[in-house]
């Protein structure tokens, strides 16, 4: 009997009837003779709405305290399902992140999973019962709760798959798939049919946030297949595996935009080595994860160095910056939030030249000023006037015929 994991994201359970159209599904395909383990988010807008509660609370959050208050969310769902399973006849248990087994590190509100000590989950598989379990979470080494970052329920799902060795990871959700772009913001963007995990880091890292970068990372150091579907309609969606001959290789596959992220500078930097190293490795300390540099090369022994990083790490950034400009001897440290990451993703971007050319006339056709820039061998990323990225976006789907 073959082993699937089925992970349903907030809108998929927002309501009772969303419930029990998934307690559906979950009873169907158990009854097709598979193993089934199931993974849940919070209910609709559940987390954003306790994250607002809590700020409406104090303007003190100790992370701890945010990691406890949110992961209630999917413990809500979790025990919805399992009764709306049990109407239907089918055996189910509910379990918290920490009860399932998933042992994380201890950095609060984004935890990474060290191990999972699934044998609960085997107890009830093998009773012929179907585990339901609360995306999102676990349990630190010092037993503290703790949170994934958002849209960590994705990786909870996989990792269940790598550890259970699920024949697939289906990720259920409100889009038919993964596309050529935001179907919300491109209209006329294409469900993609296959897609490598090279390509779906590069559009999970860039703001396509149908899939958390994080779980696209275990699905692809474990080999887990993933199939991103609707829980709407239920039609066969986007599969994401390891890349093979048969996979087109389309110089773009896919524009995303990206308005999470904040850029910081530190105007002034004496051009010296180890002031950059002493700079970044302070924001390591602080756990902050920094994605695009620019440096500017000097003319009169300063350089200016700019970066960008999640928003919500960007207080923390500035404060460790701040606190820096004194023993680097720079001028001061500026941010700003209203910046947006507009990028392409496609593997057959290595071989064909001219990507980089029409992605830059295609954002000076709308009058768009690129302030940053970033590449990997299959991604271009500008960063933009937040006002305009997805005009950016959709300019740089219809450049590229993607439709
Ligand atoms: P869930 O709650 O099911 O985890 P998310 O909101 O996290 O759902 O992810 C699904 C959303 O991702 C879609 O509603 C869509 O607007 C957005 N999205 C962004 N980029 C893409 C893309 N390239 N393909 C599909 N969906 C995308
Ligand atoms: N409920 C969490 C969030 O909204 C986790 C998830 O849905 O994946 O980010
Ligand atoms: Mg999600």
């Amino acid at each position: 009997m073959s082993l699937v994991v089925q992970k349903f994201g907030g809108t998929s359970v927002a309501d009772a009837d969303r419930i029990r159209a998934v307690a559906d599904h979950v009873a169907r395909t158990r009854r097709s003779g598979h193993e089934v383990v199931v993974v849940v988010s919070a209910m609709g807008k559940t987390t954003d709405q306790l994250i607002r509660l809590a700020a409406d609370v104090s303007t003190v959050q100790p992370t701890r305290e945010v990691d406890m208050l949110l992961s209630a969310g999917e413990r809500i769902t979790m025990s919805l399902l399992c009764m709306a399973l049990a109407d239907l006849g089918v055996e189910a248990t509910s379990y918290t992140g920490s009860q399932a087994g998933i042992i994380t590190d201890a950095v609060h509100t984004k935890a990474k999973i060290v191990e999972i000590r699934a044998d609960r989950l085997r107890a009830t598989l093998g009773g012929g019962g179907v585990p339901v379990v609360a995306g999102f979470q676990g349990m630190s080494v010092e037993r503290d709760i703790t949170t994934l970052g958002r849209g960590g329920s994705d990786t909870t799902a996989v990792a269940l798959a790598a550890v259970l060795a699920a024949e697939v990871c289906e990720i259920y959700t409100d889009v038919t798939g993964v596309f050529s772009a935001d179907p919300r913001i491109v209209p006329e963007a294409r469900r993609l049919a296959r897609i490598s995990y090279e390509e779906m880091l590069e559009i999970a890292a860039s703001g396509g946030r149908v899939l958390s970068l994080r779980s696209v990372e275990f699905a692809r150091n474990h080999h887990v297949p993933l199939h991103v579907r609707s829980a709407f309609t239920w039609e066969p969606g986007t599969w994401v595996d390891e890349e093979d001959a048969t996979m087109e290789q389309a110089v773009v596959t896919a524009v995303t935009h990206d308005a999470s992220e904040a850029k910081v500078t530190v105007i002034g930097v004496p051009d010296r080595p180890g002031l950059a190293a002493r700079l970044f490795r302070s924001l390591a300390e602080r756990n902050v994860n920094v994605d695009m540099i620019v440096q500017n090369t000097s003319v009169h022994g300063t350089t200016d160095i700019s970066f960008t990083v999640p928003g919500y790490d960007l207080a923390v950034s500035t404060e460790v910056c701040e606190g820096l400009v004194t023993e680097l001897g720079a001028a001061g440290v500026t941010s700003d939030a209203d910046v947006a990451r507009v990028s392409l993703v496609g593997a057959g971007m290595k071989t064909h030249p001219g990507v980089t050319a029409l992605t830059f006339e295609t954002l000076a056709a709308l009058g768009i000023n690129i302030e940053m820039i970033s590449t990997s061998s299959i991604r271009i990323s500008c960063m933009v006037r937040a006002a305009a990225a997805e005009d950016a976006v959709r300019a740089l789907h219809a450049a590229f015929e993607l439709a």
